[in-house]
């Protein structure tokens, strides 16, 4: 898609869960060559935002569009298959198999057919498309020499990557990363963030949670601030930043 062409589009999504306004009328949008960061304390609803524009939970109330589609009440591989790639705030790998598999798994997303039906039934022409595939995701992530190592072998900040990786595999135009940066050392940070400049640069649409100030301050182009399920602020990261609200709310000043 054409940079800044909007991708993802919430409009007034809610989630209740019994009394509990988890998430209550969101409206944001993500452009195609755009960092979009989510962030807010904890509990204020960012995960449950998450998993309602990528049809992981159903919306109480509200729209959700992508590329243009509605996407409400869809099944999340309805969302991936429209180029929605995402990864979940806890690491979620087969620790035991190599990068390179995990990788490779990714890239059933677009496929009707659950990934184990689809490994099932590939032919050996078909496992080598696969599996270069992979490996090309892995050169742009800059892993490809640990392909062959088990992934749970791997430092936590290169297990993050390799969520990545397997999410790019998709070919997405989309990508949702919940909490990338979290527990993650300093080092291992500033190659997240190129990586993820890198993939904006190649136009892709990035949302992405974070608790971390800095690191988004430094890599997002727009910033929208949750708290208590409602959005409290939005702008750039100089703005949101100056807010009086933000600066209570969520730095506790
Ligand atoms: P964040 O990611 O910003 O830390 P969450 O989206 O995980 O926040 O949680 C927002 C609120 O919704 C929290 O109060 C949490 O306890 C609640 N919550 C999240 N998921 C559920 C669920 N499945 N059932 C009930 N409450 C939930
Ligand atoms: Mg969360």
């Amino acid at each position: 898609p054409p940079r800044g062409q909007v991708l993802l589009e919430a409009t007034a999504a809610s989630k209740h869960f019994g009394g509990l306004k988890a998430v209550n009328e969101v409206t944001l949008d993500v452009r195609a060559g755009e960092v979009h960061a989510l962030i807010g304390p904890n509990g204020a609803g960012k995960s449950t935002f998450f998993n309602m524009v990528s049809g992981v939970i159903d919306l109480t109330s509200g729209g959700v569009r992508v590329m243009g589609q509605d996407m409400k009440n869809r099944p999340s591989r309805h969302f991936a298959a429209l180029g929605l790639g995402r990864t979940f705030q806890h690491v979620r790998l087969m620790a035991h198999r190599s990068v390179l598999d995990n990788v490779a798994l990714g890239a059933h997303r677009r496929g009707q057919r659950g990934w184990i039906a689809a490994m099932l039934r590939l032919d050996r022409a078909e496992e080598a498309t696969l599996l270069a595939h992979a490996r090309r995701q892995l050169e742009r992530c800059q892993l490809e020499g640990h392909a062959a190592e088990a992934a749970g072998s791997l430092a936590l900040g290169q297990q993050r990557v390799i969520e990545i990786a397997r999410a790019l595999a998709g070919q997405p135009a989309l990508l949702l990363l919940d909490e990338p940066a979290a527990g993650l050392r300093h080092l291992e940070k500033l190659a997240l963030a190129q990586l993820l400049s890198q993939l904006r640069a190649e136009g892709l649409g990035i949302l992405v949670v974070e608790h971390d100030m800095e690191f988004v301050m430094n890599l997002a182009d727009r910033v929208t601030v949750m708290e208590f399920g409602t959005v409290i602020a939005r702008g750039t990261p100089a703005q949101v930043q100056a807010d009086p609200r933000v600066l209570e709310a969520y730095l506790g000043v």
